[in-house]
């Protein structure tokens, strides 16, 4: 038994101890004793590690947690929360905006699979074989140690593999390669009665599919298998920044959608938007920060970007706050680093900090004119309307003609909604990890934005399960949103596969 694992076991069985009662907990936390199952155990720091969210605002205490290094673990948890009745949760790096690695609300069996997280690409295929509770961060560093090869994926190190992938999983390398899902070969899963199944293009497809956009629905993924590609050779990270007034705001709006949906985009352009208010750097107006990786030469880069550069440029309001110029050349393991943190534009960063507050979602295509309008309006009041918390959007242009999220998957060959979408929203509105978010407050004024957007454009809007957003309501009324159009088909496999909801948060997949 290696040390670590003895730790975990001792933690386990010291559970004994605190027996009595034979509460709920007590008697999962006993289940998993018996059965040899490393767990952390309540009032142990390893238990507020399992349940430390990422989200401050959104916390919660598990009944029991489970710290499976093996298989076996992971099929002996899902037993033992079955047998008592309790929901199990798995939880890969914690990331989700709701806690849903938690559960989403208190008294869930989290099976915490932070230590089931090797990598191991095979010299041959360049196959990797990837452990759910891998970080993005390790999970490149690996790759690039065995063979330079990379797999498209988020550009934060510290979000797990487990939830990333199997939801979605845009990043830099999306527009010209895919999302991270549409590079699964094959997962492993530990199924409702704690069965040991494959699912893949040959083997249990319906669950394969279903898995690739709704995965955390079905069961708990023990190992991943994933297709990979050689690295870049060169990427060019590039920060364009304005600080515009409404009239430039509404201009520049036009512009940057016109240009994300055009044939002159290439494939290799990744591009998003960062908005904010001025005031968060002492300037009246609105920040608008086009940036993005270009996947190619400096050359290429320069005339495949002129076509937006030019009208955004031609609007005025260029905002004189990087620190560094404007397009950097790097290789591929420099443009994760530095697109995360991004040092290419305000220096080195410190490590990545927790947030308190509220996110959404929304997917879109080309705003129509008086959309723009309205939304570019309502925007350029929000330092008005929001002068205490730091809000921050990003929208990021993953889809378009030459999208590899079309081009290159068949909208039908995942359960994963949203590929004929342009642009992916990210609405975030956050207070200091120290105080309390104004929840009455803050919710609403984020969801007025999306309300906007649907009664302008006349249309319910899909939302990204990756952005889970609580305030949507319980599974079928938020499925329906991040699965539009294939939740009715993840019902009836929900049924076959989960019919006794044994893996329930509060916006997984229903079962009716
Ligand atoms: C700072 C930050 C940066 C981000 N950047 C990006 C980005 O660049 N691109 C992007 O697409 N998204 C991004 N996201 C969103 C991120 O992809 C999601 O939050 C993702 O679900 C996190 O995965 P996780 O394993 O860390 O989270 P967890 O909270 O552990 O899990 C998320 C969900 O997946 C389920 N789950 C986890 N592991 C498994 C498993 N092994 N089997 C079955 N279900 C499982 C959980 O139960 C939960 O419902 C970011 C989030 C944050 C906070």
């Amino acid at each position: 038994m290696s040390p670590l694992l003895s730790i975990l076991v001792a933690l386990g069985l010291g559970a004994q101890q605190c027996l009595g009662s034979a509460s709920l907990s007590d008697r999962v936390i006993q289940c998993l004793t018996t059965a040899d199952v490393p767990q952390a155990l309540p009032g142990t720091s390893e238990f507020d590690k399992s349940r430390s969210p990422h989200n401050l605002r959104e916390q919660f205490t598990p009944l029991a947690v489970a710290l499976p290094t093996t298989v076996s673990h992971v099929q002996a948890a899902v037993a033992c929360g079955r047998k008592n009745g309790v929901k199990v949760n798995p939880r890969s790096g914690g990331h989700n905006y709701g806690s849903h690695g938690i559960g989403g609300e208190d008294g869930h069996l989290v099976v915490d699979l932070r230590f089931m997280n090797d990598v191991k690409v095979d010299n041959c295929t360049h196959i990797a074989t990837v452990g759910p509770g891998a970080k993005l961060g390790n999970l490149a560093l690996a790759l690039d140690a065995q063979g330079k090869r990379s797999i498209p994926h988020g550009l934060c190190p510290k979000v797990g593999v487990g939830g990333h992938v199997l939801h979605g999983g845009w990043g830099y390398s999306t527009h010209n390669h895919g999302l991270f899902l549409d590079y699964l070969e094959e997962v492993q899963l530990v199924t409702a009665n704690s069965s040991v199944v494959t699912a893949s293009a040959t083997k249990n497809p319906q669950l394969f599919w279903a898995l690739r956009g709704a995965g955390m629905s079905f069961g708990i993924a023990t190992r991943f298998k994933f297709r990979t590609l050689p690295q870049p050779e060169e990427i060019q990270l590039f920060y364009i920044p304005f600080i515009w007034n409404l009239t430039q705001a509404q201009a520049g709006w036009r512009a940057f959608q016109d240009y994300a949906a055009s044939k002159a985009r290439p494939k290799e352009m990744n591009f998003r938007v960062v908005i904010s208010s001025g005031s968060f750097l002492g300037a009246e107006g609105t920040i608008f920060l086009f940036e993005g990786a270009y996947h190619g030469s400096r050359a290429d880069y320069d005339r495949v970007i002129k076509p937006f550069r030019d009208a955004a440029i031609a609007l005025g309001g260029y905002a004189d706050m990087l620190q560094y110029p404007e397009v950097t050349a790097v290789n591929y393991m420099d443009s994760l680093l530095y697109a995360n943190n991004n040092a290419l534009l305000f220096g080195p960063a410190g490590a990545e900090p927790l947030e308190s507050g509220f996110y959404k979602s929304m997917l879109t295509d080309k705003l129509s004119g008086p959309t723009v309008d309205a939304l570019m309006t309502a925007v350029s009041n929000a330092g008005q309307t929001n002068p205490s918390r730091f809000w921050l959007w990003i929208v990021s242009a993953i889809g378009g003609p030459n999208s590899a999220l079309t081009t290159m998957f068949p909208a039908s060959s995942t359960s994963y909604s949203h590929r004929s979408s342009l642009l992916l929203w990210e609405l975030g509105d956050t207070v200091g990890t120290t105080e309390t978010y104004p929840s009455d407050v803050g919710i609403p004024w984020t969801n007025q934005f999306v309300d906007l957007v649907e009664k302008k454009e006349g249309k319910t809007l899909g939302m990204y399960y990756n952005y889970a957003d609580p305030s949507i309501g319980d599974h079928g009324k938020a499925g329906r949103r991040y699965w539009p159009g294939n939740y009715d088909r993840l019902v009836a496999l929900k049924r076959a596969w989960d019919g006794e909801g044994v893996f329930e948060n509060p916006q997984t997949v229903g079962r009716r």
